[in-house]
């Protein structure tokens, strides 16, 4: 039988004993910047950190952030990106050491302003250009937060290139480290971008078809025949005749091979294999006969690989610029095109 087991101990049973337990609570700490992981611009990243302070501060506004708020904003996630990057370099530089020569902030002869902010030390000190200019803010390379400040100044100079990109950086005063090729790297992916600039796609070329390569009978391959038909009829004069036209392929096709294949046996042109399209990249139809703001942008459906696997060919889905009365877009069209003929703007994830 089993006996009832009461769910409360009793008080002083010599069985139960004392017993203490600890209860650890674990708490991971998030820095600033990597909350800033789910932004992608840099002004808004900016604001919601305006209004954290706001809060921290107990102020109970709902206005827009000044300006001065802002700027500390913008103190504030740089100092803490300089801290999580170069948070050796700042503890030696706070404590009046210089950086060791294998450091790689030495040549900048960075210092800390009386902000605390890591700034380039250059050789412009005397110089009556403006504080920011002399000295800029030392930027980490590859941190989420450099690059929103590059996306930031690339759409404020209006997608144009490299060269005006890294001016407004600078004449902003980041000091952005491999600047060059982040900006580099961030406008070859840029969309805007690519719909205004990026040439079409190409593939290596592909091996010649074997109907351009070995000799046939006319009509085999195309309606087209260079020597015409030949009737042969019994006699001497038709024999020689037919003679005559044999001679004259085998010499077509001998200087076919002698002169003229060597020139198309060499790829002349898209030597290098690049990367296939894929179902689901994002791309806009190259068509002739429009501006290349009309182009048409759709979706690969279905990619055609030819004998080496290369895809020169593709499926795509268009969407129509006709919208529905619930404004879904309703009428597509599914077309298959060359890749010479698309321009990769977003490649399937
Ligand atoms: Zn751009």
């Amino acid at each position: 039988m089993p006996t009832e087991v009461p769910s409360e101990l009793p008080v002083g049973d010599p069985e139960v004993r004392k017993a203490q337990t600890f209860q650890t609570k674990t708490s991971e700490q998030v820095d600033l910047v990597d909350r800033l992981n789910k932004f992608s611009c840099w002004s808004r990243a900016v604001k919601a950190v305006a209004r954290l302070i706001r809060r921290a501060r107990k102020v109970k506004s709902c206005d827009l952030s000044s300006v001065s708020e802002r700027q500390s904003a913008e103190q504030l996630i740089i100092k803490d990106m300089q801290s999580q990057t170069y948070g050796e370099e700042i503890k030696l530089l706070s404590k009046g050491h210089q950086l060791p020569k294998q450091n790689k902030l030495y040549h900048l002869d960075v210092f800390l302003d009386a902000e605390g902010v890591l700034k380039v030390g250059g050789r412009l000190s005397r110089s009556s250009f403006p504080n920011t200019f002399k000295h800029p803010t030392v930027i980490p390379q590859g941190h989420h937060v450099t690059s929103l400040i590059i996306a930031h100044h690339h759409e404020r100079v209006k997608h144009q290139g490299k060269g005006f990109t890294i001016n407004e950086i600078r004449s902003n005063g980041y000091w952005i480290c491999g600047l060059s090729r982040a900006v580099a790297t961030y406008i070859r992916h840029c969309v805007t971008c690519r719909r205004l600039r990026r040439p079409v796609e190409s593939q290596k070329m592909s091996d010649l078809p074997v109907e351009r390569t070995e000799p046939t009978p006319p009509f085999t391959y195309c309606g087209m025949d260079c020597f015409g038909p030949f009737w042969t009829k019994q006699g001497r004069k038709e024999e020689k005749r037919w003679r005559q036209v044999q001679y004259l392929t085998e010499q077509f096709w001998s200087r076919w091979k002698k002169e003229y294949l060597h020139s198309i046996t060499a790829r002349q042109c898209w030597h290098g294999t690049k990367r296939n399209l894929q179902v689901g990249d994002v791309v806009m139809d190259a068509e002739d006969t429009l501006p290349r703001s009309k182009w048409r942008l759709g979706t690969v459906t279905e990619v055609i690989q030819g004998k080496d696997g290369l895809v020169r060919r593709a499926k795509i889905l268009f969407g129509e610029k006709e919208l529905n009365h619930k404004g879904e877009r309703t009428i597509r069209t599914s077309l298959e095109r060359p890749v010479q003929k698309l321009v990769l703007l977003l490649e399937a994830v």
